[in-house]
């Protein structure tokens, strides 16, 4: 079993000090370390999907308010044309990814198992594009310029998370912010579409991280890469070796490190709750995905219509990254991709730890899908629950340090008090403490139904 050294604290940035340390490496206490996957498609190159079929566009692909449509059925559209608006300043504008026609504007299923309202756009197949105007030196615009230029290119938490990059940016105050902490942690099991852009095109992370830093006059841009991607993190050392206002931060590798929290644990000893955003800790944090399509609609003037994708697991024959267009069927995907080598019996949208898990893989991807992974064995089905043997395996994994055991009890008998007062609200929804259990309990998911319960009662407040 792991020893974590609690207590141990190592000086790091201007006198803030680290989170836990194992092994010289920043970290947070409690997680878990499944089996990653990665070497799947970790070597592979990102390829170039050209979608053929028909786009499909959620007008939801974000928190907040949907998008409205502001294109017709009949009406034909350029790539880079926008075909919703933001529905407030909480949400964000669509774009098509392809040039073509608006065929239809219905509801479509999306990872979730949501029907949500979509355009779906006939793919002409040419990819005519709208003008994109460059801007090469960026270091001209004003902070109000950025920030409008993030907003109209429709960007959101791209990792998954899907909050509009405009808000978060948006802090009130800002000259209290002291880091932008980039995600580099890929700490979900089996995907590689961050490490293949950071392998492969570094220079808009940290082009990107300096624009954002160009937001915040006193704050330090940390890359927290795990230890896992060490040409990664040899890469970037050496990219910022003359930038005095960025470094790299090599943390352990261990899942949830890439959760928000854990990270700005691990990177600068600092703690939020549910009840307090990153920038109440003088924190921003963005996904390598959300720092790159910064780079993209500031540099190339381009809006959110393409992002990397990972398909992958043992059932997949070719396992891949590829730079995906936004509305791609992930069929058309799988097709492209040569299919399946064997029958897939678990189908997951995202990664096994926080994805979604999919009946049916006739889905749109938008602008949160980071990956499909298809796998031969379901092995949350594969073993049967039994009785809490009260080890405490699933207390010791918790990253909020909580006691799943017990919150899951309370989610048995509907006890809603009792849950909040045990700080059930404050859990991240991670799964670690469900990987830990040898009873096989479902933990993560009783917490989560309860949690939903709660939250739900307090909006009806
Ligand atoms: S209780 Fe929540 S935060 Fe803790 S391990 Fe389980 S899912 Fe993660
Ligand atoms: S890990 Fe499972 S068996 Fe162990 S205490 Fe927690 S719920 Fe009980």
């Amino acid at each position: 079993m792991i020893q974590y050294i609690h207590n141990k604290r190592q000086p790091i940035i201007n006198g803030i000090e680290s989170g836990v340390e194992l092994m010289g490496l920043r970290t947070f206490k409690g997680g878990v370390h499944p089996y990653d996957g990665k070497e799947l498609s970790k070597d592979k190159p990102i390829r170039e999907l050209i979608p053929q079929g028909d786009m499909v566009f959620p007008l939801s692909q974000h928190i907040g308010a949907p998008a409205t449509s502001c294109v017709s059925v009949g009406d034909s559209v350029l790539r880079g044309q926008k075909i919703a608006d933001a529905g407030g300043f909480v949400s964000a504008p669509i774009y098509s990814s392809v040039s073509g026609t608006v065929k239809a504007i219905e509801p479509r299923r999306v990872a979730t198992g949501d029907m949500v309202n979509s355009i779906i756009i006939e793919n002409d197949g040419k990819f005519i594009e709208t003008g994109f105007e460059r801007c090469d030196d960026y270091t001209s615009l004003s902070n109000d310029e950025i920030i409008k230029k993030i907003q109209n290119a429709g960007i959101v938490g791209m990792g998954g998370a899907g909050f509009p990059t405009h808000v978060k940016l948006s802090p009130n105050n800002p000259e209290k912010i002291e880091f932008i902490i980039a995600n580099c942690a890929e700490c979900e099991p089996y995907l590689t579409s961050d490490y293949r852009s950071m392998v492969e095109e570094p220079e808009k992370l940290i082009t990107g991280m300096k624009i954002i830093l160009q937001l915040f006059p006193k704050a330090k841009g940390l890359l927290g890469i795990e230890d896992n991607k060490k040409d990664v993190i040899d890469a970037m050392q050496k990219l910022v070796a003359n930038e005095p206002r960025i470094e790299v931060v090599p943390l352990l590798t261990k899942y949830p490190q890439g959760g928000e929290r854990q990270l700005i644990k691990a990177c600068t000893d600092r703690e939020i709750n549910s009840k307090m955003l990153p920038a109440d800790a003088g924190c921003i944090v963005d996904n390598v995905a959300t720092i790159n399509a910064i780079y993209t609609a500031i540099v190339e003037g381009k809006p959110v219509m393409d992002r990397i994708f990972t398909l992958t697991g043992d059932a997949i024959k070719d396992p891949c990254n590829y730079r995906i267009c936004i509305g791609t069927n992930c069929n058309e995907i799988l097709e492209q991709a040569g299919g399946f080598a064997k029958d897939p019996v678990k189908i997951i949208s995202g990664g096994p730890m926080m994805g979604f898990s999919v009946m049916d893989t006739d889905l749109p991807t938008t602008k949160t899908s980071g990956a499909l992974l298809c796998l031969t064995i379901d092995e949350v089905s594969k073993y049967e629950t039994t009785a809490c043997i009260n080890c405490g395996r699933c207390v010791e994994a918790c990253p909020e340090n909580l006691i799943p055991s017990r919150l899951s009890k309370f989610s048995d008998h509907g006890e809603k008090d009792e849950f909040e007062k045990w700080y059930g609200l404050e859990c991240i929804e991670c799964g670690s403490c469900s990987f830990a259990c040898p009873a096989r309990k479902p933990l993560a998911q009783a917490i989560k139904t309860m949690k939903k319960q709660i939250l739900a009662d307090k909006r009806k407040k």
